[in-house]
């Protein structure tokens, strides 16, 4: 019986074609440079320079985020895997299908520019050529646009869309419908330290209700891509 590859597995095969190069998944515990200057630089910008600046005042109200083991992240071709990589080697088919949609888009939406979730990744090689420059001007205003923190427009805009290929996974395994958790999980992240409080909660909120109210069209109108692959899948 011929082995079924997951949609996971087919869209890191598409993407490594895409960019030219081979995407590979690794575990942050094995980065012995990257990872821990990357910890260090988040802890600062979050943690300890607030707490600098507000003479202590933050710190019973600020946690530090461990972004080694506490999720996966895309840097440039290689999806780093939280913490020994267990994680993900426990986690269901459809949390892969999730996260790795997820990762994916971001890294096409640096490389290749603003996408929408209509369109099925393929239609990224009619565009130009993977660039750096678009990659280091995208991971710019990822940081600073509009401002570092509650009103980091364009940080919102591309966890959207990389939320936006995750819940069409969601909507598809549940029946046409995300699960009110997901929007209130969301939220939370939207406006917590996990992306540098990149909203207020009130834009976070309204952000989230639009993502998932977009989902659920797009979902319904038969043009969810991971809908459209499962329903070609053979069935046994
Ligand atoms: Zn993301």
């Amino acid at each position: 019986m011929k082995e079924r590859r997951a949609y996971w597995e087919k869209i890191v095969a598409d993407a490594s074609a895409r960019h030219g190069r081979q995407i590979t998944l690794r575990p942050k515990s094995e980065s012995r440079f990257l990872w821990p200057v990357l910890q260090f630089l988040f802890s600062l910008f979050t943690y300890w320079i607030p707490i600098a600046f507000t003479f202590g005042w933050a710190k019973s109200r600020l946690q530090k985020v461990d972004i080694i083991n506490g999720f996966h992240s895309m840097f440039s071709s290689t999806m780093w895997l939280a913490g020994d990589g267990s994680s993900w080697e426990e986690s269901s088919t459809e949390s892969k299908d999730a996260t790795a949609s997820h990762e994916i888009d971001h890294l096409d939406r640096l490389y290749f520019g603003n996408g929408s979730i209509r369109e099925e990744w393929d239609a990224l090689e009619k565009k130009p050529k993977p660039s750096r420059l678009r990659w280091a001007w995208n991971a710019f205003r990822y940081l600073f646009w509009l401002l570092p923190f509650k009103y980091a427009t364009y940080r919102q805009e591309f966890e959207r869309d990389g939320y936006a290929r995750s819940l069409q996974v969601v909507v598809h395994v549940h029946g046409g419908k995300v699960p009110d958790y997901w929007r209130q999980w969301l939220i939370v992240w939207f406006s917590g330290p996990g992306y540098g409080w990149m909203a207020t909660p009130e834009r976070a909120e309204e952000v989230v209700k639009g993502l998932i109210e977009e989902v659920e069209r797009v979902h319904s109108l038969g043009e969810n891509p991971y809908a459209r692959f499962q329903q070609q899948q053979p069935r046994d």
